[in-house]
Order: structure tokens, then sequence, then C-alpha cells
């Protein structure tokens, strides 16, 4: 953050279109001079360049790149943006934004949308779009903070050229598949807009007020521990107890992401598969456990209601349906499915390692987001489930999974932080629950 001001944000809207349309509202320069059209095509080049044309014939052309600057107040739209990727909700939608429009061609001939947008600007979409705006208002503030820490973090380790610091992993030895996801693989931007890093729809669906008095409230207002930002990760829901940093990504404590229980009654860590059991299959009285539909429409965007249930599941599986699954993503043959064994598990009953028992092979999978691309057409809520096998001899006919959560459960647990709200917590004591030992500050004015 060069200057100590408030930091500009590249954030990846599309990536490998041939094509991509759209038009703009207000005023846009072009290298210096005004883009006198309201619609517009643009389309990658074969040597990796751009071309823009308008429906009135005005082109333009970049060598790998065209910037479409806005003044304040301008807004672009595109069109067929896809959003939620690979998850059961993914859809493509006509979107509005602020800021920046950079095209940028890529040696395959592709496009790369890219918006360049204040990072509190963006911050009031990524609110708005994670959340409904009528949520309780220190909630939306404590996620303003929660975000903009997250954000801030990941500038900063990008600057140092810190890439250690979140990146993927894989331990693959014999017979075990451990792999885990970091957030700092895009090359050419500094975030996505989708869950893999938050989710951030625009500006044209931010039309009440709070996630704008939500941010413009906390400006600047990020979480430390030790001096530095705080990596202050999110999820949907936790289950009635939040996980260790380390049983989702590298192994590696994080003092601010460690396990806490999500309630006002103290839900020890659960240790070992008999206690893991009983609290997938029990129904705690957690922060997250929030059945209320009324409050829900209040919290949650319309397509994250379409999960009815999300602090207790339970799906059912014809065996030939999970082992088509499994081959299907996974790459390999298990034959007859046998049985699903955990072999280890966090302190929120996520499991870290799953024995995949088959008639042709048998693996040890992990970490939870791997478990859970194996287990389900896009992902499974949570690796934190129980196995029941019913009916047959040798291989059951069906598979039951019962489970917990919704997400990674580290750190924050974003229904768990709206109950609070309601229930009277202020932004500041909701952090401090998600995030101990983490301390607030003013960064930039
Ligand atoms: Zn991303
Ligand atoms: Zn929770």
């Amino acid at each position: 953050m060069k200057g100590g001001g408030e930091p500009t944000v590249r954030v990846g809207i599309m990536e490998g279109r041939r094509e991509v349309r759209g038009y703009l509202e207000g005023s846009f320069t072009l290298g210096g001079s005004t883009w006198r059209e309201t619609g517009f095509v643009a389309a990658a080049t074969p040597d990796g360049g751009v071309r823009l044309s308008s429906p009135g014939g005005l082109t333009a052309a970049g060598r790998d790149r065209l910037r479409l600057q806005g003044s304040p107040g301008s807004l672009f739209c595109l069109e067929d943006v896809t959003i939620g990727i690979s998850f059961h909700w993914e859809r493509r939608r006509r979107q509005t934004y602020a800021g920046d429009l950079v095209l940028e061609g890529t040696p395959e001939g592709r496009l790369r949308v890219i918006n360049e947008i204040p990072l509190e600007t963006y911050l009031e979409s990524v609110v708005a779009s994670e959340m409904r705006e009528k949520a309780p208002k220190e909630f939306l503030k404590a996620h303003a903070v929660a975000s903009r820490s997250w954000l801030l973090a990941l500038l900063r380790r990008r600057e140092g050229c810190d890439l250690g610091a979140g990146d993927d992993g894989r331990r693959e030895t014999g017979d075990e598949i451990v792999r885990w996801y970091g957030r700092e693989d895009h090359e050419g931007y500094d975030v996505c807009a989708d869950d893999h890093c938050q989710r951030y729809q625009g500006v044209g669906h931010v039309t009440g007020e709070g996630a704008a008095a939500a941010v413009r409230e906390t400006r600047g207002l990020v979480l430390l521990h030790g001096g530095e930002v705080c990596d202050a990760r999110y999820h949907k829901a936790c289950g009635g107890i939040t996980e260790d940093f380390a049983n989702v990504w590298e192994p590696r404590h994080v003092p601010y992401l460690t396990s806490v229980s999500d309630g006002e009654a103290d839900f020890p860590p659960r240790r070992g598969e008999e206690e893991a059991r009983a609290w997938i299959l029990a129904d705690p009285p957690a922060f997250c456990r929030l059945r209320d539909q009324a409050l829900l429409g209040e919290i949650l965007p319309d397509y994250d209601r379409e999960t009815a249930d999300f602090f207790r599941w339970r799906v059912v599986y014809d065996r030939r349906r999970l082992e088509g699954i499994i081959e299907e993503k996974s790459g390999l043959s298990f034959g007859r499915l046998r049985d699903l064994v955990p072999l280890e598990r966090g302190p929120s009953g996520r499991i870290i390692r799953l024995r995949i028992e088959g008639s042709e092979r048998t693996v040890v999978v992990g970490k939870e987001l791997e478990i859970r691309r194996w287990l389900s057409e896009s992902h499974l809520l949570s690796s934190a489930f129980v196995v029941a096998r019913e009916g047959g001899k040798g291989a059951p006919d069906r598979f039951v999974l019962y489970g917990a959560g919704w997400g990674h459960g580290v750190g924050m647990c974003q229904v768990g932080a709206a109950a609070m709200a309601v229930r009277g917590y202020t932004c500041e004591a909701i952090l401090r629950h998600y995030f101990p030992g983490a301390t607030p500050a003013v960064i930039y004015p």
C-alpha cells in the first residue's frame, strides 16, 4: 500500500472468452479521449491483442490491453457474467460495475476482463453480494472489517512478493492424496469476483444503504495481530464450532484463526470419532442454528436460500451414482464402493483425511475442500459429516451422509455473526469472538 492511502483493487471479472458485450453509462475515456458510444463489443485478436467496436462504427485496438477509464458516477454493464462458478448455484447474469474497465488479450487469443476500483467501493459490493443489505447493521460492519482485512493482507503479501502464504499445496504419497487450494493463484489481477476470493457482483445490486453505510462507518478499519493485518477468513455456517486454519489450508498455526465455540454455551472441541459423530447428529443451540425463514430472508441472498437447512443436513446417494461422481472428480476408478471412513477430523468435526474403500482400490483423500469436491457433483456443503451405509452385501446399496455446517468453517461464521448481531452483540464483540486475539485499528484515513 504505497503512500498509505486507500488502495485500488484489480478484480478479475471474466477470463477465457473470445468476445464480451456490454454498454456504458456516463462518461468514459480511452487513451485520453472521450469514448462517445454506449454499446460496445470487445473481442480478442489471435495475436493477443484487443479490439473494441461499437454499433455506431467506433473502433479501437490495443496491442495487449485497452482501458476505458470511468469518471465519478459512471457505470459499465457486462452481459453474461458467470457467478457462483462450479458451485451448485452457478448462473449467468448481466452485471453493473463502477471504476475502470480494463480489457486484456491473452497469448491464447482470449479476453481477460478486469475491473479496477477503489478498495472501499469494492467492499460495498462485496458486503452487498455476500449478504442481504437488510441484515443487521453491526453484522454488516463486522463483515466489512473482515473483508477489508482479508483483502489488505492479500495485497500486502502480493506487494512483498511473499506468495508462500496461502499457496496451493499437495502431498501425494502412495495411496494418499492431500490437496488444499490457496487464494493467490491469480495471474494479472488481485482477486477474482467469485467465492474463491470474495463474492463481488458489481454495484448494480447495491441498492439499499446497508452495505454502503457499513463500509463508510468502518472506513480503513482492519484487524491486526502482531502488527500485521489479519488474513480474516470467513464462511457461511460453522455448524456450532469453527475450524483451525491448518486443517483446511497449509499446516501453519494462525493464532486468530483457531477453533472457537460458536454459541453462548461452551461447545468444547470434538476429540475423536465418537465425539464428532455425537456432535454432528445433535442439534446444539449454536449461533448459526438459525431456521427462522423470515430472519434468514433478511440475511442471505436468494440463491443461498435455495440451500434449505445448512446447520444440519443429509445427502442420500445411490451407490452407483456416488461411484460415478467419485470417479469423475478424482479421475480414479474405485470399482464397487464399500465404505467411506473418516481417519482424522478437526475440532469442528470436519474431516481432514477420509479413506475411500473400493473393490479395486483404496485411497485416502484430504483436505476438506478436496473431500467436498470428490463427494458431490458440485461441492458437498462441508466435510463435517458421518456416513451410514444402507442395504446390500459387501458393498451397500446407498450411502447416507449426515452433515453439519456450510463452508470451510475457519474464521467468521457469517450466519452466526448475523445471529449475534440480532441478539445485540456489537461489531467489535462479533470480531473478537471469531478472531481471538486480533485488535481493530484504522490504517488509512
Ligand atoms: Zn479468486
Ligand atoms: Zn457458526
